[in-house]
């Protein structure tokens, strides 16, 4: 389902340069469920973002589903995203303006579908994350358990092929964190295809497999 062939990744900053991705050859099948940890600075949150079409890469070939993802358009590069790809971030990333129904039912508008039929969905899927009752409520009347619930309903309402999620417990206490990687293992054993960015090793065992980022580099990559 993913395929990386010697991805390299430089950040042009004026005079200096900083190559962060050293030639990246991965493997991943449908179903995994992948944790990446590394340093800081070792370009997991990169790596992650060339995989969810956020960023583009220098040299190197990536394949997601058979299709080449290389010097996409726009465009192109948000039609893919929108097909196969949901992103969950530390930070949320919420609108916080808009209710958590209506966070949810934002990618839905995007693929013109109806109001009532989106807001429909949506509860649906904030049912599923155990926070229907939290609907109508604004992000910043949440906890941050809740408010990542609603960040993975959102990512997952238009069914992607993989689930992306780079430090997703990053801001959440300990027991929230637990939690959370309970939601993540049970849409895994539905089948989504999910890898989680986190420097935490009690996240990083409740996946499969561990690959280790060093220095732009695959270290090794842990299959249990
Ligand atoms: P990680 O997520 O493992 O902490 P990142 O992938 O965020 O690492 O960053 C890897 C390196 O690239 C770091 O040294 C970081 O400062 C640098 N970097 C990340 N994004 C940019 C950018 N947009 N421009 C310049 N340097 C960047
Ligand atoms: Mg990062």
């Amino acid at each position: 389902m993913i395929t990386l062939k010697n991805i390299n990744k430089t950040y042009d900053m004026g005079q200096a340069s900083l190559h962060v991705l050293k030639g990246i050859d991965l493997h991943i099948d449908k179903g995994e469920y992948i944790s990446i940890m590394g340093a800081s600075g070792s370009g997991k949150s990169t790596l992650l973002n060339i995989l969810g079409i956020l960023d583009n890469y220098d040299t190197g070939d990536y394949y997601l589903n058979d299709i080449l993802i290389k010097n996409l358009s726009e465009k192109q590069a948000a039609v893919y995203r929108n097909e196969m790809i949901g992103f969950v971030f530390q930070s949320f990333n919420l609108i916080n303006f808009k209710n958590a129904l209506e966070n949810v039912a934002l990618p839905l508008y995007y693929k013109n579908v109806s109001r009532k039929k989106r807001n429909i969905i949506a509860m649906e899927y904030l049912d599923q994350m155990g926070i229907k009752d939290w609907a109508y409520h604004l992000p910043n009347e949440m906890s941050g358990g809740q408010k990542q619930r609603v960040a993975i309903a959102r990512a997952i309402i238009s069914k992607p092929k993989v689930l992306l999620a780079d430090e997703p417990t990053g801001a959440l206490d300990s027991v929230t964190t637990v939690e959370m990687m309970k939601v993540l293992t049970e849409l895994n054993s539905n089948g989504l295809t999910t890898i989680i960015v986190t420097h935490e090793k009690s996240v990083a065992d409740e996946t499969r497999s561990i690959i280790h980022l060093k220095d732009g580099l695959i270290e090794s990559f842990e299959k249990k």
